[in-house]
């Protein structure tokens, strides 16, 4: 089924303990679309200012992804955010955000991009996130990113987005915060609980709730059960930006390409470790340098690993009372 993504579209500034890059390509929007593009069609929407190169849509291109929805807007400035790691990959902090072009951003979706299947609805503010679920209102898979910025500044317009869409992707960090909730689970069954308002969307509230752990994996929790998958173990992780965004790629890229399939506990199990081994390529190299030339074998090779490192036997073991 062919995905429509919606998130930023970014020069970022990254340093990390092992080198630091100048306005490279970045984005929610645009690394989850690269991952997902191994998956299924994908459309990008969102805008970017004049200092936007034609190199930088060359690389989604490149990879087939749909960018004709990317609005370049005159005199205005690309979104751009600036970050920097310590020694603890985990923890960064955000150096500058500039909104640019997002700031009065009205997203006019073209009929192509309405008529997806599924919908990510990538980190950017809640409110843009909310008008562009609305124009697919018969999308049949919904799912969206956030962080910790649009908690603290538009806590109240994200609750309403999560209300509206079927799967929820945040950091373990970001679910606690969300909720209040010190506890993974409790506050992923909070999440669950929240039903869409009147008149506000679909009516399904949210089933699918995954908490993104870094360096240590990530967990799956549905009504009915719980999964968790370590990350793929690495020796050498270069730049963890956009790892959150390759993860959701690869998560919802599967979900997509498997159009006949009842979106059960196996499904999802299966695209969390699609997702993970995405995400474990993305922290290789700085940005999107990885993935740009990562290849459907080398995915399925690291699949197979992951299944067999994650594999235990001997769950009836005698054991003395
Ligand atoms: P991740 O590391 O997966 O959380 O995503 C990093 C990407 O998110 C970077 O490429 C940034 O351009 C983008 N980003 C950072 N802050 C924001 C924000 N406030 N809104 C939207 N995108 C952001």
């Amino acid at each position: 089924m062919p995905i429509t993504v919606v998130g930023s579209i970014a020069y970022d500034t990254v340093r990390t303990p092992f080198g630091s890059r100048e306005r490279m390509l970045g984005g929610a929007a645009v690394h989850f679309a690269l991952a997902a593009s191994f998956f299924d069609d994908v459309r990008v929407v969102g805008p970017v200012g004049e200092d936007f190169g034609e190199e930088q849509l060359e690389v989604m291109r490149r990879r087939g992804v749909d960018v004709s929805d990317i609005e370049r807007v005159a005199g205005g400035k690309t979104f751009f955010w600036a970050g920097e790691y310590g020694w603890d990959l985990n923890s960064r902090e955000t150096l500058d955000t500039q909104l640019g072009v997002f700031e009065g951003f009205e997203p006019k979706l073209s009929e192509r991009s309405r008529s997806s299947e599924v919908l990510f609805l990538a980190n950017i503010q809640p409110d843009l996130q909310r008008e562009v679920r609305a124009q697919l209102p018969d999308a049949r898979f919904v799912a969206l990113d956030s962080m910790n910025l649009w908690i603290d500044i538009a806590r109240d317009s994200l609750v309403g987005a999560i209300a509206n869409v079927d799967c929820v992707i945040l950091n373990d960090a970001e679910l606690r915060q969300l909720t209040g909730k010190p506890n993974l689970l409790s506050a992923a069954r909070e999440v669950l609980s929240w039903a869409p308002g009147d008149g506000d969307g679909s009516s399904r509230g949210p089933s699918v709730i995954v908490a993104k752990q870094g360096e240590y994996g990530a967990a799956l929790v549905t009504r009915e059960s719980f999964f968790a998958l370590p990350a793929y173990p690495l020796e050498s992780v270069i730049d963890p930006t956009g790892a959150g965004d390759t993860f959701a790629g690869g998560l919802i890229g599967y979900i997509a390409a498997h159009p006949d399939e009842e979106l059960s506990d196996e499904l999802l199990r299966r695209a969390m470790a699609h997702a993970t081994v995405l995400a474990s390529f993305n922290v290789e190299e700085f940005g999107t340098e990885r993935i740009e030339r990562l290849t459907s074998s080398e995915i399925q090779a690291r699949i197979l690993e992951l299944h067999a490192m994650t594999q235990f036997s001997g769950v009836r073991l005698a054991l003395r009372d």
